[in-house]
């Protein structure tokens, strides 16, 4: 690995399925320990790292309004899953004698710190791992969006979205064994082209804001710090 990575501050997305393994539900303690793994390994290597994690393993608004519920409160619900999992992750971060703070967008003083992003700020200038819950605090939302937003607002140099494989392909690799992986593309493309990496709304906002998605395997042991060090296999999307 070189000495000096690519990036001095990233977001890294985590959906609630990479957290879940290849159970059916919940947490996979041992797979929420090799991300962590991970993300020590980028600490290691002097980049500051901000966590955004999904809540779909757990819960997700979609499922209560498909059956006639209100779609505001299941997103609610969404919403505090996501907190059960950065739960979960800050432990396994913890147990790596990692500093790490869970800043939650939804005020839950007894469980976490609130969100600002003067507490984010801070918090990361201290070396810290700042994981946010909570999603964006706003039904409607995914964390997708909650990873824009947080990433343009603690001035992160590039977003990190771990998916389920190594990067965009042209159509689903697990189901079109013609798919191919795409190096690079322009977040207009990504839009145009109605890429599913990440929703429209999150993507928009990466690129007013000029911020690159790097799409890579969160299933890979080691693949954040290798893509942080300039190897390893991804799709980067840049506004150029
Ligand atoms: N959610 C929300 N607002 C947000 C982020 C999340 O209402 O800003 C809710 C929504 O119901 C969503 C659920 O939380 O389905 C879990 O988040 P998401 O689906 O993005 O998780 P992931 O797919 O990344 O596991």
């Amino acid at each position: 690995m070189s000495a000096k990575p690519l990036f001095k501050r990233v977001l890294l997305k985590a959906s609630g399925e990479a957290l879940m393994g290849s159970q059916g539900f919940g947490i996979d303690v041992a797979v929420a320990d090799r991300i962590a793994g991970d993300i020590a390994e980028a600490r290691r290597i002097g980049v500051e790292v901000g966590v955004v994690v999904g809540g779909g393993n757990i819960f997700r608004g979609v499922a209560v309004a498909s059956k006639g519920g209100d779609r505001v409160t299941g997103d609610h619900m969404g919403m505090l899953a996501t907190v059960i999992n950065a739960l979960a992750l800050a432990t396994s971060l913890r147990k790596l004698d990692i500093d790490t703070v869970v800043l939650s967008a939804i005020a839950m003083p007894e469980i976490c710190e609130s969100f600002s992003q003067r507490a984010a700020l801070h918090h990361l200038a201290q070396g810290r791992v700042v994981i946010f819950a909570g999603g964006t605090g706003n039904p409607f939302f995914t964390t997708d969006s909650a990873a824009a937003l947080r990433a343009a607002e603690i001035g992160a140099q590039a977003i990190f979205k771990g998916t389920q494989v190594d990067g965009i392909y042209s159509a689903d690799p697990k189901k079109d064994p013609a798919a191919t992986r795409f190096d690079s593309l322009t977040h207009d493309e990504v839009l145009q082209k109605g890429l599913a990496v990440m929703d429209v709304a999150a993507v928009a906002l990466a690129r007013e804001n000029h911020i690159p998605i790097i799409v890579f395997s969160i299933h890979e042991k080691g693949g954040f710090g290798e893509i942080l060090s300039g190897a390893g296999r991804m799709t980067i999307v840049t506004d150029n």
